[in-house]
Parts: C-alpha cells; structure tokens; sequence
C-alpha cells in the first residue's frame, strides 16, 4: 500500500495559524511584538530569496521585521558593530545572518558575535551545547522542523529505531541530538550514518523513522527500507528545470519507489522545506516570551 504523505506545507500551515494567534494575544495583553531582523550581506540571488521568504512571513505573523541588507565590500567589524547593535536593541528578539557570507568575513566569529538569547537559528555553540545536554532553548529551525513533522503526523518516536543519514552540524548531528533526548517527542534509539559507514543498508533497513539529510538524490532506494518505516527526506536537490523553467527539485529519497514500501512519507518540496522557516518564527515567538518575561 502506498504510504501517507506527510505534507509540510500543511503541518506549516497549522503552526503559523496557532503563531499569530500567539502575536496578537502578546501584543493585546503583554505590549509585546516579536522582532527579528535578517541581515543580507551583499546579492546572492539564493540568499536574496530566503531572507525574502523569512521576511514576508514574519510580516504575516504581526511581527516587527527588519530586513538589514549590507554591501559585499562591508568590513568584518562594520558587521560585528551592527551585530553588537542589535544584540543591544530591546526590539529585537531574534537575529539572523543569512549565509554564505563574503569569503573576506569571518563566518564562525559572525554567528559567535550573536548574543546566545537572540540566536534563533539555533546555530550558536552555546545553543548547541544546551541541545547536546537536553537544556535546548532555541533548537536548529531544519531539525527542529523534522521533529514537529514526526510528532504532528503522530508517530511514535519512544523506543523507535532511528537512523539519520548525514552528519553535518546544521541537520544530521542536531536532529540525532534531539530524538535522542529524554523528552517527549524524542526518546528514540539513534544510529547515524554518514560517508565512512560500512553496510549503509544493514542499517538504514532497521529503521522505524528513517530521517535523510545527505544532499545526494536517490541515495535511499526501496530496497534499503523495511515496509512501513517513516521517512523524513530533508534532502534538496536542483535536477534541471522543469517546462516552466523553473529548477527542478528532489529529495534524497527515490521518492517513488520508496513511498510503495514506506508507511509515510514526506515529498520534496512541500516536506520540511515550509517547516524551517516556520520554526524560526517559532524560535523569534519564544525569544519575545522570554525577554518579556513570560516563558
Ligand atoms: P552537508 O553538510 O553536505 O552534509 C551531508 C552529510 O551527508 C554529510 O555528513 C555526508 O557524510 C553525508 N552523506 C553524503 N552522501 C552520503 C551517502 N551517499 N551516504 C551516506 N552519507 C552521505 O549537507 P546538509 O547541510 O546537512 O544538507 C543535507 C541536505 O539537506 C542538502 O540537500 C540540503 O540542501 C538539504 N537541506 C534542506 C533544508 C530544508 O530546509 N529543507 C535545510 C538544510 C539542508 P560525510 O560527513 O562523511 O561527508
């Protein structure tokens, strides 16, 4: 039988509905207006349309939004100052600095300039370390997104085999860290594979949640699957462009034959891409809540 798809999209839905309820109530009852600002430096046309994305959402969601967008040529201490700036400012509640930044700019001092308490992307050695000790207060927005995905699509995740392909700091490691944990929503038993593992498939056919973040199309086939495992694809990859022009999107899953196999299954698109962007807003929310107190 085929499996349920388990739409992002929808799931995104869902939460910015319950989001703006939440802004308007801590605007009516507390004065309070999430802020956040996205700072742009320079005109990568990808990173363009992100901050675009992120911007037009808090928009829709009542918050105060400031889109920052600095020339290529701004000096490493012009971006530390503005930081310093912001991180200073009582309007400002979450900070982001869209990536890739100009080879001549720091990226890591860039993310470390950012106060811990205003890092809504999750991405703060500080905040990762709180994940990695189950002290989490603002979780990475992908990984963060694939748990609100097994969750609201009401899968087990206690006692549950699950394994993660990949193994980079903003999605693989994150997302292992935190169905790892003790807590509801997680609680699961967690292998993750990566380039050096031996016998990908001995592991990835044990899975009852299989969550794949390689950036490698079709590198999960059905025949490395058991039937009814749930499948997290997280993978975005450009596969030329379709009638109308546009690029062409796939997961990392060989969607079509898997979902015969799978009990549920997200697409790409429309799987966790809607979520990250959800998730930071979710993250700028609670940011407000706390620097008003609330939380
Ligand atoms: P990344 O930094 O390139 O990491 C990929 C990881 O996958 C690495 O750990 C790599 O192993 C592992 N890997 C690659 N090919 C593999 C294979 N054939 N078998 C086993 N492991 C393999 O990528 P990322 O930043 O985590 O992103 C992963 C994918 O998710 C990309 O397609 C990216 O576009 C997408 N993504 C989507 C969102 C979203 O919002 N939807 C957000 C972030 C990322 P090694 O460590 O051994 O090299």
């Amino acid at each position: 039988m085929a499996a349920k798809i388990i739409s992002g999209t929808e799931v995104a839905k869902q939460i910015r509905e319950e989001l703006k309820k939440e802004v308007e109530e801590l605007k009516e009852k507390h004065s309070v207006v999430p802020g956040l600002v996205t700072i742009l430096v320079g005109e990568n046309p990808a990173s363009i349309s992100y901050v675009t994305g992120k911007q037009k959402t808090a928009k829709e969601l009542g918050f105060h939004s400031i889109q920052d967008n600095q020339p290529d040529d701004i000096s490493e201490e012009k971006l530390l100052g503005l930081i310093d700036q912001y991180n200073k400012d009582p309007k400002i509640h979450g900070i982001l600095v869209q990536l890739p930044l100009p080879k001549s700019i720091n990226e890591t001092k860039v993310l470390y300039a950012i106060d811990p308490a205003k890092d809504v992307d999750g991405f703060h050695p500080v905040n990762l370390g709180k994940l990695m000790i189950g002290e989490a207060e603002y979780l990475p927005c992908t990984p963060a997104g694939v748990q609100q995905l097994l969750i609201r699509s009401g899968t087990e995740t206690k006692g549950a085999e699950v394994v993660v392909v990949g193994r980079s700091n903003i999605v693989g490691k994150p997302v292992a860290n935190i169905l790892l944990q003790k807590q509801d929503g997680a609680n699961a038993t967690v292998t993750i594979c990566h380039t050096g593992t031996k016998d990908m498939a001995s592991h990835t056919k044990r899975a009852d949640i299989l969550i794949v973040a390689a950036g490698k199309p079709k590198a999960i086939t059905a025949d490395m699957v058991k039937d009814g495992v749930v499948v997290i694809d997280v993978g975005v990859n450009r596969i030329g462009k379709t009638e109308s022009g546009k690029a062409k999107l796939c997961g990392d899953v060989d969607f079509d034959a898997v979902k015969e196999k799978a009990g549920a299954i997200t697409p790409v698109p429309g799987g966790v891409g809607p979520m990250t962007i959800t998730m930071l807003m979710m993250n700028t929310v609670k940011s407000a809540k706390v620097h008003a107190g609330l939380n």
